[in-house]
């Protein structure tokens, strides 16, 4: 009995999580920048555009969003239906939704496949048009993960991302039987596929150490832009394969500033810098310091130093936000840095230390 009403309170949960989400899209919907959700709700900003994307697609899928706002269909299988049905124009995808009533007696791979058939159905020619604008989002996306791993997620043609598949598992299959799993083996053939098997680095690796770890005297973790941070030896035996560029001391001996004297930092300025912050300043960005412009916090022409305090990197993205004037941006002589959005909140970051601190 006890299961029993646990089990029906666990369906009641998850229809209330489902008209939790229905109300969530609907704010996405309102709120339009996905900006500001992103540092709302301290989610990535390709989660935000894919919420906003989720809300557009409740307009020509109403019967769907009814079913959610009902606690009847959760998100997931939701988003099942707005994938599939994304390439077809809004009267045909509207067909498609009002066959599906149903829907939320399906799982969500019942749902894919019912899907598949009802967009063959009411679009039976547009195979090749609904192709030609998914090949238009093909991309090869990267996303870092626990124990210095990664992964690397192709959106590709079906028949190419087939012929790779099939080929790097005849490769595999290829090697001998020497202790590696299928996985490993998979993997190994892949990247020899990718970057050759001489394996010739022509992509630059920017690793910030300290000093002392590298001296290897602490332990202290190192970190490589664009994949978080490694462990000390692999910190240090990237950094002796040479391709490395900066490493990190002190600040003793580093210029802190031109004043007003010019507009364009000196390198060695733009070198602290650039050190200092690592990634885009603004919340939650990630973006390495090297794919980022050195910005006056305080713009030059009102006044503006060019010196450590009012200089730091922006994305591309971010640099865009701030020079529209949608958001705001300042830094304080402590080198506080506040954001402050079109909707008002503020938020308030520093720059990472690169280093622990010294022992005292
Ligand atoms: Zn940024």
């Amino acid at each position: 009995m006890g299961q029993r009403k646990i089990a029906e309170r666990m369906l009641e949960a998850w229809k209330r999580l489902a008209s939790v989400e229905f109300d969530l899209l609907c704010c996405a919907a309102e709120i339009g920048d996905p900006h500001e959700i992103a540092l709302l709700l301290r989610i990535p900003l390709g989660r935000a555009r894919r919420l906003q994307e989720q809300a557009v697609a409740m307009e020509r899928l109403p019967v769907l969003a009814g079913l959610m706002r009902d606690g009847l269909l959760d998100l997931d299988r939701f988003e099942v239906v707005r994938k599939l049905t994304e390439n077809l124009d809004p009267v045909k995808a509207r067909r498609v939704d009002a066959r599906l009533t149903g829907a939320a007696e399906l799982n969500s791979r019942e749902l894919k496949v019912e899907v598949g058939r009802l967009v063959c159905l009411v679009d039976p020619s547009g195979a090749e048009v609904r192709h030609v604008k998914a090949v238009k989002r093909s991309e090869v996306r990267y996303r870092s993960m626990p124990d210095g791993m990664a992964e690397l997620i192709a959106y590709l043609d079906a028949v190419e991302a087939r012929r790779i598949f099939d080929q790097v598992n005849a490769d595999a299959e290829t090697l001998p039987e020497d202790g590696r799993s299928w996985g490993e083996k998979q993997a190994d053939v892949f990247v020899d596929r990718v970057l050759g098997s001489g394996r010739p680095v022509t992509v630059r690796t920017d690793v910030t150490v300290s000093a002392r770890t590298l001296l290897g005297l602490t332990t202290d973790p190192g970190y490589i832009a664009g994949v978080g941070y490694v462990d000390a030896n692999l910190a240090r035996e990237i950094a002796a394969q040479g391709d490395w560029r900066k490493v990190l001391t002190d600040k003793v001996g580093m210029p802190i500033g031109v004043g007003r004297k010019r507009y364009r930092p000196p390198k060695a300025l733009r070198d602290f810098v650039m050190v200092r912050d690592w990634v885009c300043q603004a919340p939650g960005c990630l973006r390495p310091v090297a794919e980022c412009e050195i910005d006056h916090a305080r713009g030059f022409a009102s006044g503006g130093a060019t010196d450590e305090r009012n200089l730091g990197p922006f994305c591309d993205v971010h640099h865009y936000l701030k020079t529209i004037g949608r958001y705001r941006f300042e830094r304080d002589a402590d080198g506080i840095r506040r954001w402050i959005t079109p909707l008002g909140f503020e938020y308030e970051t520093r720059a990472k230390a690169i280093a622990e601190p010294d022992p005292p």
